[in-house]
C-alpha cells in the first residue's frame, strides 16, 4: 500500500523574518480565501473588480453572472482572494444593513469608543447603510475585506505556537483557551496594554507546542484538511478532503455521528461538524470510514484533533422568588428534545454562502456560551444563541438563504422560527411577536420573517438567535465572521 504522509503543520511556508500570512496554512487544495461585497448604489462591475485586483470575469464567473452588466444595489458577490490579499488586515468596513456600532465593533475586536474616536462620529446612532468607518488611525478608505480565515500559525524555527489574534478576541480569552494567565501572555509578547490587541495580530503563545496533525492519506484520498487546524468549544469546524474516485464518509466526532456533504457526487467531500460547549480542552480522536462506491472497498482514516477552551465566562443567575419551578428540566424537555429534533437534520443541497448577515438591527446584549448556574446550583446550563435587544416591532431578518422548516409558537421560546440552511446547518429565531413565514417558505438573506418580541421564557422583548451545526448549537458570531464552504 502506498502512504503519502500529509503534515499539515509543514504546509506552512514562512519567509525570512516574517511570519507565515493565515491563508498559506491551508493547502493548496482548499478553498482559497473568499470576502463578500455588498453591491452599493453606483457601483458596477468594472469598479468593484478594481477594488480587489481583479477582471470583471473573473468576478462573474466566481458568481455564475451571465450578464455582468447587470448587478443590483444589495447583491452579495463572493470575491475570491489572492493569499495575500487574503491575509490583508481590514482597515475600513461598509456598514450593512442590520448592522450597529455595537455589531461592528464587536466584528472587529473594537469598543464602541475607538469605533467613534476613530471615525470623528459625533452621534453614534446615525451611522448609515453604506457608511465606510475607518478601523485603524490614519487609514485612506480601501476595499473592505473581513478576514474569513484565522486559523492558527505555527513558527518552524522555533517551535512555538503563533495565535492570530481573531476579531472579538481579547488577550484574557487568548490567555483563557490555551491555559494561561494575560500576563504571561503580555510578557512574551512585550505587551504594554494588556487591553489592546487587535485582528490579525501574532502573539506567541509560550509554552504551548504546534499542533501536529498527521494522516496516512491512503490510496484514492487526495487531500485532507482541518480549518480551523485547531478546534475551539463551542464553534464549527470543516473537515475537507478530495477522493479520487466517488467515496461515502461514515464516522463519529465527539460522540456524534459525521456527515458528509458531498457537492459533485462524491469527490469532494465536506465534513461540518459542531464543538459542544462543555467539551474540556483536549485532543479527540476523529475515525473516518471511508468506503469506495463502486467496489465497495473500505478505508479506515485516524486522525486526531486538538480542541481549545473557548474562553466564554460564567454567569451566575438568581431567578425571582417562586420561579425556582422553572428549573425542573422536565418542563423544558419536551421542547427541548422537539428544537433538537429539527435541528439535527441533514439537507443536502447547500443554501448558505459565505458569511451569515445579523439577524436584527439591534445591540447585541448577551454572547453566545456563558456558562450559567441558577441560585447557586451546578454550572450545567449555557447561552445557548446571541441575545439582540431591540424594541418591539424591530424587524427580524433571516441570515442567510434556506428553507423555512418551522414557524409557531412554543411554551419557553415562544413565537420561534427555524430556518435549514443545507449541510446540517439550522438557524432559530426564538421570542418574536410577529411571524412573516410559515414552513415551506424559501427566504433569501436579509428577508424580513417576523419581529422582535417578547413572547415564551423571557424577561423582556429581545431576540435570541441560534446557530446549530451537525446537531450542536454553535456560536453563531463565528459564522458572521468566517465564511464556511
Ligand atoms: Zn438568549
Amino acid at each position: 500500500m502506498i502512504c503519502r504522509v500529509l503534515f499539515l503543520m509543514l504546509l506552512i511556508v514562512v519567509g525570512a523574518g516574517g511570519f507565515s500570512t493565515p491563508a498559506s496554512v491551508m493547502s493548496q487544495d482548499a478553498a482559497p480565501g473568499v470576502t463578500i461585497h455588498v453591491v452599493q448604489r453606483g457601483e458596477n462591475l468594472y469598479r468593484i473588480a478594481l477594488q480587489y485586483g481583479l477582471t470583471v470575469d473573473e468576478i462573474a464567473q466566481y458568481n455564475g453572472i451571465v450578464d455582468p452588466t447587470n448587478i443590483q444595489v444589495g447583491q452579495r458577490l463572493l470575491i475570491p482572494l489572492a493569499s495575500s490579499a487574503a491575509a490583508a488586515l481590514p482597515t475600513t468596513h461598509v456598514v450593512q444593513p442590520g448592522e450597529t456600532l455595537r455589531s461592528i465593533a464587536e466584528l472587529y475586536g473594537l469598543t464602541v469608543d475607538q469605533l467613534v474616536a476613530l471615525n470623528a462620529i459625533a452621534n453614534a446612532d446615525t451611522i448609515y447603510v453604506g457608511q465606510v468607518l475607518n478601523l485603524v488611525p490614519g487609514q485612506p478608505a480601501m476595499a473592505p475585506t473581513i478576514p474569513v480565515e484565522a486559523a492558527p500559525v505555527v513558527s518552524p524555527e522555533s517551535q512555538t505556537l503563533i495565535y492570530v489574534v481573531e476579531p472579538g478576541d481579547t488577550l484574557f480569552k487568548i490567555a483563557t483557551r490555551f491555559g494561561l494567565t494575560v500576563n504571561d501572555l503580555a510578557s512574551a509578547n512585550e505587551i504594554s496594554d494588556p487591553t489592546v490587541v487587535y485582528a490579525g495580530q501574532r502573539l506567541l503563545i509560550p509554552g504551548v507546542e504546534p499542533p501536529q496533525i498527521t494522516v496516512d492519506l491512503p490510496p484514492n484520498v487526495t487531500s485532507f484538511t482541518l480549518s480551523p487546524l485547531i478546534l475551539v468549544e463551542g464553534e464549527t469546524g470543516e473537515f475537507r478532503l478530495t477522493t479520487a474516485v466517488p467515496m461515502t464518509i461514515t464516522g463519529q466526532f465527539l460522540g456524534r455521528d459525521i456527515r458528509d456533504a458531498t457537492p459533485d457526487g462524491g469527490l469532494t467531500h465536506v465534513i461540518l461538524v459542531g464543538v459542544p460547549v462543555f467539551t474540556e480542552a483536549g485532543s479527540y480522536p476523529i475515525q473516518l470510514t471511508l468506503t469506495d462506491s463502486i467496489i465497495s472497498q473500505q478505508i479506515v482514516l485516524d486522525v486526531s484533533v486538538q480542541v481549545l477552551a473557548g474562553g466564554y465566562g460564567n454567569e451566575n443567575i438568581t431567578l425571582l422568588a417562586g420561579r425556582d419551578n422553572l428549573l425542573d428540566p422536565s418542563l423544558d424537555a419536551d421542547e427541548k428534545a422537539f428544537i433538537e429534533g429539527i435541528m439535527s437534520g441533514f439537507m443536502p443541497t447547500r443554501y448558505f454562502n459565505g458569511p451569515m448577515g445579523l439577524p436584527a438591527a439591534a445591540s447585541i446584549t448577551s454572547p453566545f456560551g456563558r456558562k450559567r448556574s441558577y441560585n447557586g446550583g451546578p454550572r450545567t446550563f449555557f447561552h445557548s444563541g446571541t441575545d439582540f435587544a431591540g424594541a418591539p416591532g424591530t424587524p427580524v431578518m433571516a441570515s442567510a438563504p434556506g428553507v423555512i422548516v418551522f414557524a409557531d409558537t412554543l411554551n419557553v421560546r415562544g413565537k420561534a422560527t427555524i430556518i435549514d440552511h443545507g449541510w446540517g446547518v439550522y438557524t432559530g429565531y426564538w421570542h418574536q411577536t410577529e411571524q412573516f413565514v410559515s414552513a415551506g417558505d424559501v427566504v433569501t438573506v436579509g428577508q424580513v420573517i417576523g419581529t422582535i418580541g417578547a413572547t415564551g421564557r423571557v424577561t423582556g422583548p429581545h431576540l435570541h438567535w441560534e446557530v446549530w451545526v451537525n446537531g450542536v448549537p454553535v456560536n453563531p458570531m463565528q459564522w458572521v465572521k468566517q465564511s464556511f464552504s
